[in-house]
């Protein structure tokens, strides 16, 4: 039996036409109409001459089209580049010579980004949302059926490129029955009901929000969609929609935390809030004011995206994994750690093709991660001893000092738990006699004045004598990769005085 998502939307058009998709901004898309627009786009594609395993590249906000040209992208099976809305320049003209795409569709407003970031703009052709060049609001409306069969679960769905914490991104290569092991993971954490609404904030170029798009064709469930995140609007959209179902990432909410509380704050009908990135000192903050239980997932797009999640509530966890994967914790001669040790996580299918096979054109990146006794994360974590993983950071975030591992990820907690201290960000450099010394970076908050040796004996009360940087920076600000994680490999391993 086929494990992709594609062959269900005919037969849900079939069988239930009029049931709805999505909503965006309130408008609904029905199984038909997103049928019957995306089989012209497809046509359009064969028209452009897009044949299967073609890269297209999709440099689109969400909206209802971008829906139909995502589902005629996989109907003709091509494979979708999703592109940052935000990207520009040299990063833009990595991913856009790298995945060498056939089509790039983007927003009209967005175009003077693609032409001058510097990519060989004849290779490809550009084709608007909207507009007078290439119109896809005119292709979306044409009536064309597309005839041909619907690639198969192993065929190529997608490029996703990694969002380049630790360096150049990497585009992993994501099958059809990956991106269907992405949305069952997505189900079974937010322990999916029929009648269920998901409230979609998030653009759907990265992982954790394409996971969500073959959901409603595998359940009786809706996506409700807005154009953009909106803080101070977030609520009162999840209440319009009858939502049931939130997703968060990274500091989102944080961000929700931050707004001035209300009455209202409870009055909603999210049974569960899941996703990654929740800091555990807003976990219970969070739960107690918007009254729902938080679980917290941890993955990434090579493993399918959901790899563990929090069923249990223990805080600070990310949970035990999905059935069709495993997880251990290996140190670095490649054996198993007992309970409570730290290691790199590594991650094994228990289903074939639950785990990407490579990195699209990158045989150096794919044979460091894949290896024999596994899918190496490059993530640095520990089992407790019922199983629930912790992640405690990435691997190359941690520091060797004086034969000791120091998490960066924890040492950032604490000196980001300082009163004037917004953001800061720890690497290893290079010590005068072996191993490493550490570095920190600070972002002071707005207006705050650091006074070095304070901040220093501040971090010293907390933080274990081999754990204390040897060098401090104030910056300005960090450069962030578009998932607005900080650039570590660009910041300076200068080490010219102890203060910079
Ligand atoms: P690159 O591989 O290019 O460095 P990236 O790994 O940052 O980029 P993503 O695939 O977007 O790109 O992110 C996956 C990573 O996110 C995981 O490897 C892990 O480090 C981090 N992560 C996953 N789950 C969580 C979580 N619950 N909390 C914090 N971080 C998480
Ligand atoms: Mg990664």
């Amino acid at each position: 039996e086929d494990q992709g998502f594609i062959s269900c939307l005919p037969a849900r058009a079939a069988a239930s036409p009029d049931a709805i998709y999505a909503t965006f901004d309130g408008e609904p898309i029905t199984f038909a109409d997103l049928h019957r627009k995306s089989d012209s786009v497809a046509v359009e594609l064969r028209r452009l001459g897009v044949a299967k395993g073609d890269r297209v590249a999709l440099m689109l906000r969400n909206s209802p089209d971008s829906l139909a040209v995502l589902f005629a992208i996989a109907k003709c099976g091509a494979v979708w580049v999703p592109v940052n809305v935000q990207l520009r320049g040299d990063g833009l003209k990595y991913i856009l010579e790298h995945c060498d795409p056939r089509v790039v569709f983007a927003n009209r407003d967005l175009f003077p980004n693609i032409l001058e970031c510097g990519a060989d703009t004849n290779a490809f052709q550009l084709v608007a949302e909207t507009g007078d060049a290439g119109a896809l609001d005119k292709l979306a409306g044409g009536d064309h059926v597309f005839s041909e069969s619907l690639p198969s679960a192993d065929d190529l769905f997608a490029l996703n490129y990694t969002s380049g914490t630790t360096g150049r991104p990497k585009g992993v290569c994501v099958t059809h029955r990956m991106l269907r092991y992405a949305s069952e993971g997505a189900m079974l954490c937010s322990d999916a009901r029929d009648g269920d609404v998901f409230f979609v904030w998030e653009p759907l170029y990265h992982i954790g929000g394409a996971q969500l798009i073959p959901i409603p064709l595998l359940r009786d469930v809706t996506l409700s969609m807005v154009q953009r995140f909106s803080a101070s609007r977030f609520w009162e959209q999840v209440r319009d929609c009858g939502a049931t179902q939130i997703h968060y990432l990274g500091g989102v909410l944080q961000i929700l935390l931050k707004q001035p509380e209300s009455e209202r704050d409870r009055d909603h009908k999210v049974r569960a809030a899941w996703g990654g990135g929740c800091p555990r000192d807003i976990w219970r903050a969070f739960e107690e004011r918007f009254g729902m239980p938080l679980r917290e997932c941890y993955g990434m797009t090579e493993s399918s995206s959901i790899t563990t999640f929090n069923a249990s509530g223990v805080l600070g966890s990310v949970g035990t994994p999905v059935p069709w994967l495993s997880v251990e914790i290996l140190d670095e001669q490649g054996s198993p750690v007992a309970a409570g040790v730290h290691g790199e996580i590594v991650v094994h299918p228990r289903q074939a093709g639950a785990v990407f096979a490579g990195y699209f054109r990158n045989e150096e990146a794919t044979a460091k991660a894949l290896r024999p006794d596994g899918f190496h994360t490059g993530d640095l974590g520990m089992l407790d001893a019922d199983g629930n993983l912790y992640f405690l950071g990435r691997l190359t975030d941690s520091v060797r000092v004086k034969g000791e591992n120091v998490s960066a990820f924890e040492v950032e907690h604490v000196a980001g738990s300082h009163p004037m201290v917004e953001d800061c960000a720890l690497i290893g450099v290079k010590a005068e006699i072996g191993e490493q010394e550490i570095k920190l970076f600070i972002k002071p908050k707005e207006g705050a004045d650091i006074d070095y040796s304070a901040f220093s004996d501040w971090l010293a009360q907390r933080l274990a004598p081999f754990q204390n940087p040897r060098y401090l920076a104030v910056v300005k600000d960090f450069e962030r990769t578009p998932s607005q994680r900080i650039m570590k490999h660009r910041l300076s391993v200068s080490v010219d005085g102890s203060w910079d």
